[in-house]
């Protein structure tokens, strides 16, 4: 049904033709489409769609903003706007800037655009510039931006996953010294044990769902480790399968409600009921392995009553948990940002990298380590350089082909980026898509910080409440063409390390859109000139392609794609052997001591709706919470009755950072000492609690009052 609504919204045989196109999905990094077609996954399998990417598309396909919008809307009106409205307002199809001190945005030229951006990047140093990117950019425009950014002479290059993933990336460095997901699709097949944490890819990743309803069809378990028990993870109903289409598939055999925070305690408890039933497989710790004694001991030391406290779970989950996971020949640990959103975010991932090593269950086909990525490109925009820091080799293999030195200062990542604007050490910010403001914690200090930038400059397809919140002192706003409107082939990388190439198409509307890739060559041809280096010639992204294989390991076959239509997994990446990208070859395990609990009030976790794909909400209720708008917060029934509330009752609930009124109460099934409530609209109750070495914020467990 609401496919069918979706598609005479834009034409019925116009979706259809554009879901069938050669072009990579548009949402999450599953991974659809690509040369094998649309709808088709990285095995071959058609169809394989779902409500995000046909919401994805729609959107992309819905008409253009009106010529005189920003005429009859002034700031102060777009910044009421949410993020639903925003979205659904139309596409951008000209530019638009919002002069020092105007009232309103106002119409430019592309020509005024970007001499605006040549002067304004011409009238300051590299240093007190920074270039960000969402993960819906290609690879090409990607690889353009750190390229351009470094040759200009700054290191201030971060992408969105900061944000999100960055400490599974930095725990799985540390542990198998490559920082992406060690299995394939495939691997999903082979499995007979999934542990599921902090993670509900129904709303997030559906197709994924369709991997673990056949996975309980063919007799394997599922631990699912979440303090919400979310249904779908209950009972999941897979559209292609008709027998599941109408009685549902069960999905969780375990299902287990931690505390929010209390990863690393569960973890670490089940790692000692397995020491303590001398189930560990030491064969392949010796074998494989380094820093085992330390993490054992810790474990075998650790007194359950505090694993029992600190992770909120009982002494028989976590055993029952180890139990399944000895029985498991073969267990993948996948997780999202139910793991990595935490202070303690890197040592969370590190349990599970402990976890899988002390029970074998790494470096072989069917068991090993998934983190579940957000965005469809998130992962290859980061493997192309899009990071403060770079691989040695890659900035060698730069300075050779740009013909310049690459300067080696430390660059800033995500949340030190929002923290310099504010302390007016930034001039000049560039946003490749996203919604950069909203994706912050403490929504009111991510605005006044970065309103003290001289000039913020978004590449966008459609409006988001970040063009208005997250505003310099001039902002511009350049209309790009999408995925499948490129008039060159693109690349993007699944979370399984497998790059895709989307053949690109005509605009889906009239406007004078252009593509991100060409538009950072003009940029940079305008600002660095045409020595050494030429520009302009890389407007052909096969000479990107070229450039990529020849700068980013295991990256080489991209240079031959156009001819090939040969997609690839990326090298070095899939263990099927227990032989890993370290100095020793072994896999690191490394300590994980107990975070300290959250200090008062209930936990916070920030949720993502059905109806919405990181900071875009394509619609306002969530489906399978029952949470009929976005300002709601999810509590247990206890902690409700605790402070004698009722179901829909309005409160306001005050966090560290802020105060947000007329919250509606809903009454669900979490656990106790734990609420949950919607991102990016909560951001503005959460304080900054940064992870020192993902630098991810603490979005899920972050201290709230409730007030009546
Ligand atoms: S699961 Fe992800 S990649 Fe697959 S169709 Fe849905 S949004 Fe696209």
């Amino acid at each position: 049904m609401y496919s069918l609504e979706k598609a005479f919204q834009v034409g019925p045989l116009r979706l259809l033709k554009r879901m069938n196109s050669k072009n990579a999905c548009k949402t999450c990094a599953v991974g659809m489409g690509g040369m094998k077609g649309g709808m088709v996954n990285e095995a071959g399998h058609w169809p394989e769609v779902c409500k995000k990417s046909l919401q994805a598309q729609v959107a992309d396909m819905i008409g253009a903003l009106p010529a005189d919008y920003f005429d009859k809307y002034s700031l102060a009106e777009l910044e009421k706007l949410t993020p639903k409205q925003a979205e659904d307002a139309g596409r951008l199809s000209y530019p638009v800037v919002l002069d020092k001190g105007a009232t309103h945005f106002k119409p430019i030229t592309w020509e005024a655009a970007l001499n605006h951006i040549e002067s304004a990047l011409k009238s300051t140093t590299p240093d007190r510039t920074a270039f960000y990117s969402s993960g819906r950019s290609s690879n090409e425009a990607a690889f353009l931006l750190q390229a351009f950014a470094r040759v200009y002479g700054t290191n201030n290059v971060m992408n969105c996953s900061y944000y999100c993933h960055q400490a599974s990336g930095v725990a799985l460095k540390m542990a198998f010294g490559t920082g992406t997901a060690t299995v394939e699709l495939e691997d999903l097949t082979r499995c007979d044990l999934v542990v599921l944490l902090g993670a509900n890819p129904a709303s997030n990743h559906p197709r994924l769902m369709t991997q673990l309803a056949n996975l309980r069809a063919r007799g394997g378990r599922i631990i699912v480790v979440n303090p919400v028990r979310e249904s779908p993870l209950e009972s999941f109903h897979v559209p292609s399968q008709i027998k599941s289409l109408f009685f549902g598939t069960k999905i969780a055999s375990t299902y287990i409600q931690p505390l929010p925070g209390g990863d690393v305690a569960f973890l670490v408890g089940v790692l000692k009921s397995l020491i303590e039933k001398r189930r560990v497989d030491n064969e392949f710790i010796d074998n494989n392995a380094e820093g085992a004694a330390e993490v054992l001991n810790y474990a075998r030391n650790s007194d359950w009553s505090d694993l029992v406290t600190n992770s909120g779970t009982t002494k028989e989950e976590m055993e029952e948990c180890a139990d399944i996971i000895y029985d498991s020949k073969r267990t993948i640990f996948a997780w999202a940002m139910g793991l990595t959103h935490h202070a303690s975010g890197v040592d969370n991932v590190l349990a599970v990298c402990n976890l899988a090593i002390a029970t074998g269950n790494v470096g072989k086909p069917g068991a090993g380590l998934l983190p579940i990525r957000g965005h469809s490109n998130v992962q290859g925009i980061g493997s192309v350089g899009v990071a403060p820091a770079l691989q040695d080799s890659v900035r060698q293999s730069l300075e050779t082909i740009y013909g310049t030195k690459i300067t080696d200062a430390p660059g800033l990542d995500t949340h030190a980026m929002i923290d310099a604007c504010g302390k007016g050490d930034l001039d000049f910010l560039f946003a490749l898509g996203g919604n950069l403001w909203g994706s912050n914690p403490d929504s009111n200090w991510a605005k006044e910080s970065m309103a003290r930038a001289k000039t913020i400059v978004y590449l966008s397809t459609k409006l988001n409440p970040g063009h208005f919140h997250g505003k310099g002192e001039t902002t511009v706003i350049l209309p790009v063409l999408a995925r499948d409107e490129e008039p060159q082939a693109t690349t993007q990388e699944s979370m399984f390390n497998f790059i895709r190439l989307s053949e690109g198409g005509k605009p889906n509307i009239q406007g004078q859109m252009r593509a991100e890739a060409e538009v950072i060559c003009d940029i940079a041809n305008r600002v660095l000139g045409k020595t050494p280096f030429d520009w302009t010639s890389l407007r052909d992204y096969r000479k990107v392609r070229e450039i990529i294989s020849k700068t980013i390991p295991g990256w080489q076959e991209i240079g031959t794609i156009d001819d090939t239509k040969k997609e690839f997994t990326i090298t070095g990446r899939v263990y099927h052997t227990p032989r890993f990208n370290t100095t020793s070859g072994k896999a690191l395990m490394h300590p994980t001591p107990l975070p300290d609990p959250i200090k008062g009030g209930l936990a916070l976790i920030t949720l993502r709706s059905e109806g919405q794909f990181n900071t875009v909400v394509y619609d306002e209720y969530d489906f399978y919470r029952g949470m009929p708008h976005r300002f709601c917060i999810l509590m247990s029934e206890k902690d409700a009755q605790g402070l004698n509330l009722k179901d829909g009752q309005s409160v306001a609930v005050r966090g560290e950072a802020g105060r947000m009124e007329n919250i509606e109460v809903v009454i669900g099934k979490i656990r106790q000492g734990a609420v949950a409530m919607f991102y990016p609209e909560c951001n503005i109750l959460i304080k900054a609690n940064i992870d020192a070495r993902s630098k991810t914020p603490a979005f899920k467990s972050a201290p709230v009052w409730i007030e009546v």
